[in-house]
């Protein structure tokens, strides 16, 4: 299957008992056994659940993966495959990435004695210099939040080889425009939360990979932590995926009119954007991504907080809020907001100046997007 009818059909099968198109919401604990130990599949609720299932399946299918499990968040994802590691164990991972993840690694994981590294991976000699022997796991993010640089996921992966497992967060481009395991990578991870869910409604997270082994390790970390997604919230996230297409795609549309609008903006300073053929790595982001995405970053020209602050609280359309990837277009403050547990002088290190603004542009008009970019100008 191509991948538009793998987005409403990957894994997916009629409910058996009543021949429902969409899987039921499985609002249950546990299940019944015919004796003991002999079931359907299904023991307890925090091991398995149906609808869970169908939405595992479908992310599998759309990620070019065997196998997907899915959290209750992106986080929780993120946690379950740090837990596979070991004290004493090195990870790499890119410098310029989402603020809970560098949360996660640097005040949960380093404290159990995960050494982290953090690399800027557009050149992927930094990743070469940085493996050591006890390199057991490279973190990209690409295209990064919320500079939206890119990093080279195949040459990272054949840097990784057998021995360094490749894990790439693809939450900010989508499956649709990027699939990570067919370039090498040997892990996906996801917020669901933002394009997949796709309506700002649900949070969640997923795991993908056809390595069995490290599969058999994230489902152990299901039914041993537990932080799984409850059945709503998969049928949520299973019923946004199959719009993922359409709505990416006219976001990128809307995307490339605004991010090119803005560059010819006499007010704007920068913009940060891999569809501009000015963009460090235009020719990476055509080679890796099937698109360029919706996910615009700029500054002002007049480069201070108190005028980005100022212009974000001014447009109307565009609502100033965290988050992403959702039907409607968000306007915020990295800084602050989503990054603002990484400190000023590591922020700054990466590029990352409190001035920047990003915007992640929904499936609105695109006129009516530009006329309130205008006015708040
Ligand atoms: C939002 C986000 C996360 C965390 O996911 P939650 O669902 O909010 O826990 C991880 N990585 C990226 C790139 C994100 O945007």
């Amino acid at each position: 299957m191509k991948f538009n009818t793998k987005a409403i059909h990957a894994g997916q099968s009629p409910e058996p008992v009543s021949g429902a198109v969409m899987p039921p919401v499985f609002q249950t604990s546990t299940y019944v056994q015919e004796a003991p130990n002999k079931h359907k599949g299904y023991d307890y609720a925090r091991v398995g659940n149906p609808t869970r299932t169908a939405l595992e399946k479908l992310i599998a299918g759309l990620e070019s993966a065997d196998e997907c499990a899915c959290f209750a968040s992106g986080c929780a994802a993120m946690d379950a495959i740090m837990k596979g590691l070991s004290p004493g164990d090195h990870v790499i991972a890119t410098n310029d990435l989402y603020g809970g993840s560098y949360r996660l690694f640097t005040q949960v994981f380093k404290p159990f004695g995960i050494d982290f590294e953090f690399v800027d991976m557009t050149d992927p000699d930094n990743v070469r210099d940085a493996v050591t022997d006890k390199t057991r796991l490279i973190w990209i993010e690409t295209p990064t939040n919320p500079l939206l640089r890119l990093v080279d996921i195949a040459e990272i992966a054949s840097i990784a080889g057998e021995e360094i497992f490749t894990v790439v967060d693809n939450t900010f481009a989508s499956p649709y425009l990027q699939r990570p395991l067919e370039l090498g990578a040997d892990v996906v991870m996801h917020s669901t939360t933002k394009y997949l869910g796709g309506h700002s409604d649900v949070i969640g997270g997923a795991v993908a990979t056809s390595d069995a082994s490290f599969m058999e390790k994230i489902r152990f970390q299901v039914k041993t932590s537990g932080g799984v997604p409850g059945p709503m919230d998969c049928y949520l996230t299973l019923r946004g995926i199959k719009t993922l297409h359409v709505r990416v795609q006219r976001a990128t549309e809307n995307a490339k009119v605004i991010a090119q609008w803005l560059a010819e903006h006499p007010e704007v300073g920068q913009v940060y954007y891999p569809g501009l053929p000015d963009h460090p790595q235009h020719e990476l982001a055509k080679k890796q991504m099937d698109d360029f995405g919706a996910m615009v970053s700029f500054t002002l020209k007049d480069d201070s907080i108190d005028s980005a602050s100022s212009f974000m609280s001014r447009t109307r359309i565009f609502a100033l809020a965290e988050s992403l990837g959702g039907v409607e277009s968000l306007i915020s403050q990295p800084a602050s907001m989503t990054h603002g547990s990484i400190p000023k002088e590591v922020r700054e290190k990466s590029g990352l100046k409190d001035s920047l603004i990003r915007l992640s542009v929904g499936i609105e008009e695109a006129e009516d997007l530009i006329e309130d970019l205008e006015q708040a100008f």
